[in-house]
C-alpha cells in the first residue's frame, strides 16, 4: 500500500459506494472547503433528501391540519410503521421486534421498567465501568428507585489494560449471575470502540436467569447486527449518530419476539401502545399491541420521523453488508496509516475487525493529547475528544472516503511533530 494522497484518490475512485458522499451535506469551512468530518459517531451528517421529506410533512400540516393524520401523503397515524421494516433490517430483527419511539435514555428507562424486575436476592445490574454517563445515571436511578442503591456491578478492565476481556465478562456472569437481575452493556463501547459478543453474553446471562439488554447507540447503522438471533431480551439506540437523522431525533427499540405476546410483563403504558382498532375508543382497559409497538406511549414527532425515514431510505438502498464491507476497508486503511506513528499514537480499539465498528479511539502518548486535538480542529478536522485522554475518529462509510482519512492522518502527523 502506498502512503500517498494519490493512492487515496485511487481508492476513492474504486469505491463502489463513492456516489453516496454526494448525497450528504458536508459542513464547510470559511474558506469554502469541506471539513474533514470524522464525527458521525456523535452526529451523523444530513442527507440531502431529508429537507424534502420534512417539507412534505410541513406542507401537509399547513394544508390539512388535523386531517393529516389520515390524509397526509404519508398519514401520520401509522407514520412510525413506515420506518419499522427498514429499521428492522438494519439491526437484524423481525419487524414485530422493532419500534421507533422516544429518545434513547427515555427508552432505556421504559425498557428497564419491564425488564429490570429486582427481588431481594437478585437485584444487581451489570454494566461496563466506562459505560456512557447517561446509561450509568439511568441504571443508578433505577436501582435507587427500587430501593437497591448498592446494586451496581461493574465490568472493569484488568489493571493496566483498557479493554474488557471476554473471559472476565464470562467469569463475572458465572460467579455473580444469581444476584444479577439485568445485564446492560453498550455495544460498541462509546469510549474504546470495543464490540462485545452479544449472543454469548445473552446465553451466559440467560443460563443464570438474568435479563440481557444492549445499548446500541454506537452499533445501529455501524455494526452488522443480528438482534433476533443474538437472543438478547431488548436493545435501544439513537438515530442521530450513524443513522444520520438529525440532532435529538427519535430513537429505536428492539424487544425480542419471545416477549411479543407476554402481556403480563409489567410496563408503563400510553395510548400509542394500545390496540389500534380501539385506540380512539378511549374507554377500554389497556390492550397492548403485540410486539415492540406495544411499548409506545405517545403519538410520535412526525417531523423527526420524516428525517429518519429519509435516512433509512439511503441505508436500505446500500444495505448493511455493503456498508460494513466498506467500513472495514476504510477503518483498516486508517489503522494502517497510523502504524507509522505508533510511538506517539496508541490505538486502544481492538485490532480484530469483528471486535470493532468504524471508530478508532486514539491515545496520544507523546504529549498533551488535548493540545493535539485543538491543533487538528483548527486545521479543519472535526473529531471528538473524550476525557480523560482519547480522540475518537469515526470514518462513516456512507460519506467519508479514503482521502478524508489520508488528510486526517497527515494533519495529525504535522500536529504531533510540531
Ligand atoms: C449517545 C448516547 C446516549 C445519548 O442518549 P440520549 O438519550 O439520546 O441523549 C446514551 N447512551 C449512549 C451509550 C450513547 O452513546
Amino acid at each position: 500500500m502506498e502512503k500517498t494522497l494519490e493512492y487515496a484518490f485511487q481508492l476513492d475512485t474504486e469505491d463502489s459506494l463513492k456516489s453516496y458522499r454526494d448525497q450528504f451535506h458536508l459542513p464547510l469551512r470559511t474558506n469554502g472547503k469541506p471539513y474533514i468530518y470524522l464525527c458521525g459517531n456523535s452526529l451523523g451528517l444530513q442527507p440531502k433528501k431529508t429537507a424534502e421529506y420534512v417539507q412534505q410533512e410541513l406542507k401537509d400540516w399547513k394544508n390539512l391540519g388535523v386531517e393529516g393524520h389520515f390524509h397526509a401523503q404519508n398519514p401520520w397515524l401509522p407514520y412510525h410503521e413506515f420506518l419499522t421494516e427498514k429499521m428492522a433490517k438494519i439491526v437484524g430483527a423481525k419487524p414485530l421486534e422493532v419500534v421507533v419511539m422516544n429518545t434513547l435514555s427515555v427508552n432505556l428507562h421504559l425498557l428497564m421498567a419491564t425488564f429490570y424486575r429486582p427481588t431481594k436476592d437478585r437485584f444487581k445490574i451489570l454494566i461496563e465501568s466506562d459505560a456512557f454517563p447517561s446509561d450509568r445515571y439511568a441504571v443508578e436511578s433505577q436501582l435507587k428507585f427500587h430501593g437497591y442503591g448498592n446494586g451496581l456491578l461493574e465490568l472493569k478492565p484488568r489493571k493496566g489494560e483498557v479493554l474488557l476481556r471476554e473471559e472476565d465478562i464470562e467469569a463475572t456472569i458465572k460467579k455473580e449471575g444469581e444476584s444479577i437481575a439485568l445485564i446492560l452493556i453498550g455495544c460498541p463501547n462509546y469510549y474504546t470502540g470495543q464490540v462485545f459478543d452479544m449472543k454469548r453474553i445473552a446465553a451466559l446471562g440467560h443460563a443464570k436467569g438474568c435479563t440481557v439488554g444492549f445499548d446500541l447507540a454506537h452499533g445501529a447503522g455501524n455494526l452488522p447486527l443480528e438482534l433476533h438471533d443474538s437472543n438478547i431480551d431488548f436493545a435501544a439506540w439513537c438515530t442521530y449518530k450513524y443513522l444520520n437523522s438529525g440532532p435529538g431525533s427519535v430513537g429505536g427499540c428492539f424487544i425480542h419476539e419471545r416477549h411479543a405476546h407476554a402481556f403480563d410483563l409489567p410496563r408503563f403504558a400510553g395510548w400509542w401502545g394500545h390496540n389500534k382498532e380501539t385506540r380512539f375508543g378511549m374507554r377500554d382497559d389497556f390492550d397492548p399491541i403485540p410486539g415492540a409497538e406495544g411499548w409506545q406511549l405517545s403519538n410520535p414527532p412526525i417531523l423527526s420521523l420524516a428525517a429518519i425515514r429519509a435516512s433509512l431510505d439511503v441505508f436500505d438502498e446500500v444495505g448493511m453488508p455493503g456498508l460494513v464491507e466498506k467500513s472495514r476497508k476504510l477503518t483498516g486503511y486508517l489503522e494502517k496509516l497510523l502504524e507509522d506513528m505508533k510511538d506517539s499514537v496508541k490505538i486502544i480499539t481492538p485490532r480484530d475487525v469483528r471486535k470493532r465498528g468504524c471508530q478508532l479511539s486514539l491515545q496520544i502518548t507523546k504529549w498533551g493529547g488535548k493540545d493535539i486535538f485543538k491543533t487538528i480542529t483548527d486545521k479543519g478536522v472535526i473529531a471528538d475528544w473524550r476525557e480523560p485522554d482519547v480522540i475518537r475518529i469515526a470514518p462513516a462509510p456512507l460519506y467519508n472516503n479514503y482521502s478524508d482519512v489520508f488528510k486526517f492522518v497527515t494533519i495529525l502527523k504535522e500536529a504531533i511533530n510540531g
